[in-house]
């Protein structure tokens, strides 16, 4: 789950590194109000849920109150790659001297969570990612051990020369790894980490990523969810507990358990086609699953064609057909379907299908080949 900027700064707060002084606002005059109580120059920024906010003009300074209200009324309601800004911060601006940027990431193939540091900071991080990754020092942390004062410094001292400053910057790694392990973070970002003309240390950017599957005992996050940075899509499918994920091809999947998903779009592809999408019903299925699945599916203008494919365990086929029906009752489907289900109750679901005059493809692959022809007969 992505968190706003302004929450995640405040969970960077809590764990003592320093930010400065913020608040939220929905409109132009309580940007001023915010201004008015920080005093001198602020920032005002967009939040959304997506990164390079400053390229897009999305993060603007403001010498008096009056600009904040000016600036935080051009930003209000800006659309930034395709969401709208409902809220901005005003913060405290402080100087710069030099961005860095710092970062925690789990990587998968390390089976370890990893630490980037780069004095290259405040820019686009994926440029220098792709252009000069040898800007980019990474280090892998030992769960068991955490991240010890020593890498910390290590870390610091790869980006910042003056020793003192480099003190704070270790501090704010160490704290930032507290940070991304307590919120059960799956990403922690500060780009840029300031450091101001008189030597100060700032978080002046705060970026972070919440593992959905732990959100169950951070309560506090989970309650951050802004639902109206989703799509109908992806609040249907968390509403009813599917996994979705949009893809770019024209065949749409129904498919119960992950491995049989990607087995899917692998034959799919094998067959020469291009999967919409990856949505996972899941174990147990309730003919609702099935019915808001398909809704998510068939509102997709890209689908030409739609494939579900179930293999029944413990999801009994018969659930699903019994779904199928329901919701072609509720809403015709204009995108032909081939269904193909096998294993518990198969017999009883295909004949629910046949009084719906609806084929069941004998085998995955006979299936595959189907819907991936249909999709290309409608191209
Ligand atoms: P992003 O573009 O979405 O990553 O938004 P950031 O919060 O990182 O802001 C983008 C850029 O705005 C930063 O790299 C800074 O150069 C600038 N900026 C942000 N906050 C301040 C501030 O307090 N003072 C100054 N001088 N510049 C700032
Ligand atoms: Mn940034």
């Amino acid at each position: 789950m992505k968190i706003h900027e302004y929450q995640a700064r405040g969970i960077l707060r809590s764990y003592g590194i320093p930010v400065p002084r913020f608040d939220v606002a929905t409109d132009a005059e309580e940007a001023g109000k915010i201004a008015e109580s920080i005093g001198g120059t602020v920032v005002v920024k967009a939040q959304v849920h997506v990164g390079g906010r400053g390229k897009a003009g999305g993060v603007k300074l403001a010498e008096d109150p009056n600009e904040a209200r000016r600036r935080a009324k051009a930003i209000l309601g800006m659309d930034i790659k395709g969401l709208t800004v409902g809220k901005v911060i005003v913060a405290e601006a402080v100087d710069i001297e030099r961005e860095y940027y710092i970062g925690i990431v789990i990587d998968r193939s390390a089976k370890r969570p990893v630490c980037m540091v780069s004095e290259a900071g405040g820019i686009d991080i994926e440029l220098v990612a792709r252009v000069t990754p040898e800007r980019i020092h990474r280090f892998p942390i030992d769960p068991l051990e955490g991240m010890t004062d020593g890498a910390a410094a290590e870390l610091a001292s790869m980006i910042e020369p003056e020793p003192e400053i480099a003190e704070r910057v270790a501090d704010v790694i160490g704290k930032l790894y507290e940070a991304f392990v307590g919120s059960d973070a799956s990403l922690a970002e500060i780009n840029p980490l300031v450091v101001t003309p008189g030597g100060e240390v700032w978080a002046v950017d705060a970026k972070m990523n919440i593992d959905d599957n732990a959100l169950f005992r951070q309560p506090e996050i989970a309650e951050m969810r802004d639902t109206s940075e989703e799509t109908d899509e992806m609040r249907t499918a968390r509403e009813m507990d599917l996994s979705f994920v949009k893809l770019e091809g024209d065949v749409g999947c129904v498919v119960n358990g992950a491995g049989l998903a990607m087995t899917t779009m692998d034959l799919i592809k094998f067959y020469g086609g291009e999967p919409a999408n990856f949505l996972d019903i899941g174990g147990s299925s309730s003919p609702e699953k099935v019915v808001a699945a398909l809704d998510i599916i068939a509102g997709d203008s890209n689908v030409r064609a739609i494939l579900i494919n179930i293999f029944g365990g413990i999801t009994r086929c018969d659930d699903v057909a019994r779904g199928i029906v329901e919701a072609l009752t509720r809403r015709p489907v204009s995108q032909p379907i081939v269904v193909r289900l096998t294993g518990t109750n198969e017999s009883k679901a295909r004949e629910i299908l046949a009084e719906r005059s609806f084929a069941a493809a004998e085998t995955m692959d006979d299936a595959v080949q189907q819907a991936v022809e249909l999709a290309r007969g409608r191209a």
